[in-house]
């Protein structure tokens, strides 16, 4: 049997996901990082970005995750979101309002510190969108670091 390393997604408000799987992929600050079982204990921090996770029977679940934590030992990576969904838990409206909202407000002219937080929120809004819409009918694809700001 293939080794396993087991996979916890926790929220402030939920435990997203657990299960023992064969491989995590989280955005990192520092880039996208590979988790495999037996991985070399470490702490860092993440960006906004996709978690890509390999179950046992070789499915990929995919998550959007607004940052946080990831600590990985070599048994268990536990994942610390500021907030995550599944792709199928992704409610497109909501996302889609999001971005509509954000875009409004940075079209005024607004001072840096009121910017920021607006951009912040457009790049969860546009993260989510691609991961529920890729979700239906197409093959999904883990997006490269930094692509969710580029493409969309
Ligand atoms: P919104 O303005 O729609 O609340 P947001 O980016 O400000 O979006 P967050 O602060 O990142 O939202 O998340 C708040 C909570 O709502 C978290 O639990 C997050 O998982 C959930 N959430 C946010 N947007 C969505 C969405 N489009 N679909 C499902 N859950 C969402």
């Amino acid at each position: 049997m293939a080794a396993t390393i087991r996979c916890e997604v926790v929220s402030p408000e939920r435990l997203v996901f657990s299960e023992d799987v064969l491989s995590v992929l989280v955005p990192g600050v520092a880039g996208q990082m590979g988790i495999l079982p037996r991985h070399a204990p470490l702490m860092t921090i993440l960006t906004i970005g996709e978690i890509v996770v390999k179950r046992q029977d070789g499915s990929e679940l995919y998550f959007a995750v607004s940052g946080g934590f990831v600590e990985v030992r070599p048994d268990k990576v536990v994942i610390l979101a500021d907030a995550a969904e599944r792709s199928d838990e992704i409610d497109i409206e909501r996302a889609e309002q999001a971005q509509e909202r954000a875009e409004t407000l940075l079209q005024r002219k607004l001072p840096p510190t009121e910017r920021a937080p607006l951009e912040l929120a457009l790049r969860r809004a546009h993260l989510r969108l691609k991961i529920a819409r890729r979700r239906a009918g197409r093959a999904p694809r883990p997006i490269s670091r930094g692509e969710e700001e580029e493409k969309v």
